[in-house]
């Protein structure tokens, strides 16, 4: 039995060095039973190295891995209740699609009946009722990857670790396998551990998301607490788009020595003549570029007393016509106190 208060995954200062490369380097980290959680980071900031040491396939240099309160650190892989979706599928190529799913519970020495009855319900569950006596060559990008969804599940493992599994597919079918993997996790209720450099795709499946940078975790957060209260520059930047200010600009707008970002959503951009709300941070500029972009419009805003500030507006009721006009308008933007996020270097 999976007692469910302990943490599905927890490192405590675990590190992996490659000589010189610190590929992991004291991450301490705790997944919840049931979670859906997301390691994301640019290529080569140790993300893949954690899947590796979670699966058994590689060990730490240092501290210590524990699945579901059990330290796991040196154990084998198949002594670990873990499975893992690759990119690159995996599928036995002369094996139909229903062998490949059966393939986990052949090796357990499942009886057939249970295999069949197994093998349909993952079918059904990945939408591919019907498929079963297909060859892997015989479908499609998505469905491939359905199949290796599949396979990894029809064990019940306790964690699901899933590296870049959407990586090959193109943006469409990328979109919809994010909605439906999401409905999967939810339907099993199996932990999910998935690994992307894709910030919008970590945005929009995950209960949590882990950032990853040089093989430290930057910060560890639900998809709203990342995206508006970034606790680096390198978060900041990573993850979605942000205006940083520091020095001199910093201090005229705010009044203190402090380094901000501003999410150029959270900015009003307004008439000179507009008085800004008294729990609001202003500054005056002059605009210098405007694209419009249909659901929105981007502006720059070269800022009185240098600097400068990114401003993006929906376009509610303006047109290309309307937003175009405002280049080289003096403006004024203002944006509440609550919306900066105050960071170190
Ligand atoms: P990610 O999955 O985030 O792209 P990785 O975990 O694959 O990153 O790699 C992290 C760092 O560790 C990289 O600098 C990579 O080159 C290095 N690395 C990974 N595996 C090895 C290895 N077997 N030998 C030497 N260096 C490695
Ligand atoms: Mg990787």
């Amino acid at each position: 039995m999976t007692n469910q208060s302990l943490p599905a995954i927890k490192f405590d200062k675990v590190s992996r060095h490659f000589g010189e490369v610190r590929a992991v380097d004291e991450a301490d980290l705790e997944i919840r039973d049931g979670e859906f959680f997301s390691m994301l980071g640019p290529s080569g900031s140790g993300k893949t190295t954690c899947l590796r040491m979670i699966a058994g396939f590689d060990r730490p240099t240092s501290g210590h891995i524990f699945l579901y309160g059990q330290d796991v650190s040196n154990l084998p892989p198949y002594e670990r209740d873990v499975n893992t979706v690759f990119q690159d599928y995996a599928l036995f190529p002369h094996m139909t699609v229903a062998e490949n799913i059966a393939y986990g519970l052949m090796v357990k020495n499942i009886a057939k009946p249970e295999r069949v009855k197994r093998v349909d319900e993952m079918l059904e569950l990945v939408q591919l009722s019907g498929f079963g006596g297909r060859k892997p060559s015989q479908l499609s990008g998505g469905q491939r990857q359905r199949v290796a969804l599949a396979r990894a599940l029809v064990n019940h493992p306790k964690v699901l670790l899933l590296d870049e599994p959407l990586g090959a597919l193109d943006l469409k079918l990328r979109q919809q396998m994010q909605v439906e993997l999401k409905a999967i996790q939810k339907r099993v209720g199996i932990t999910f551990i998935f690994v992307t450099h894709d910030q919008e795709e970590a945005l929009t499946m995950s209960d949590r998301i882990a950032l990853f940078n040089k093989g430290k975790i930057e910060q560890i957060g639900a998809p709203s607490e990342i995206y508006e209260h970034p606790a680096s520059i390198f978060v900041a930047n990573f993850v979605g788009t942000s205006n940083l200010v520091s020095g001199e600009v910093a201090k005229r707008i705010t009044g203190a020595d402090i380094t901000f970002s501003v999410r150029p959503e959270k900015i009003h951009l307004g008439s000179v003549a507009e008085n800004p709300p008294s729990d609001s941070y202003t500054t005056d500029g002059i605009v210098r570029d405007v694209v419009y972009l249909g659901l929105y419009t981007r502006y720059q805003v070269e800022l009185d007393g240098g600097g400068d500030l990114v401003v993006v507006e929906q376009n509610l009721k303006t047109t290309s016509m309307d937003v175009l006009k405002i280049k080289d308008q003096r403006v004024r933007l203002y944006w509440n106190k609550e919306h900066i996020s105050k960071m170190g270097a």
